[in-house]
């Protein structure tokens, strides 16, 4: 008894969601340029009406953005990871010598981006985030790409940092 309108079946892919599929790729670029001017047309009226909606159905809006949260968790996770790691490589690579991923340490080979770090090239570090408002690594790297990168900075490796204080403490007589 099979119908062209039969219910899709997932295995076979027939059925009405198989015709409709088949039709969606014939006519793939013309119907997403439909679209995507439709959107564009309605751009502020859709988004508005969106908002309305999020507005009047605050419990449904959350448990939409929950559930696809909760779905999405990992893919989320790994792509906000992905994004960081890139983040960091571009900012530590702009303030190495020759804006190649290395410690700025004179003959320090270290290119190892875990064990690399920013450096304020005149200790007032504290200072220069707080001038920010900004704290932690990823918001403090975002800022500075934003900022087109201010001066005053140096990529070094974990190590040279800690010897850059050490010799800090010693010229100043600090303990
Ligand atoms: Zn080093």
């Amino acid at each position: 008894m099979a119908s062209t309108m039969a219910k899709f079946n997932h295995k076979t892919r027939t059925g009405r969601r198989a015709y409709q599929h088949a039709w969606y790729l014939k006519n793939k670029e013309k119907q997403n340029a439909k679209t995507k001017a439709w959107h564009e047309a309605n751009k502020e009226k859709h988004n508005n009406q969106n908002k309305k909606w999020a507005l009047e159905n605050p419990e449904r809006r959350k448990y939409i953005s929950d559930t696809y949260y909760a779905r999405n968790v990992k893919r989320i996770r790994e792509r906000t990871r992905r994004s960081n790691k890139i983040l960091k490589f571009e900012v530590l690579s702009h303030y190495s010598p020759k804006e190649k991923l290395r410690c700025s340490w004179r003959g320090c080979k270290i290119t190892d981006m875990d064990m690399l770090s920013l450096d304020h090239i005149k200790n007032n570090g504290a200072e220069a985030r707080r001038g920010m408002k900004a704290i932690g690594g990823v918001v403090y790297y975002s800022r500075l790409r934003k900022l087109g990168y201010p001066e005053g900075l140096q990529t070094l490796c974990h190590n040279h940092q800690w010897k850059k204080e050490i010799t800090r403490r010693y010229l100043t007589g600090a303990q």
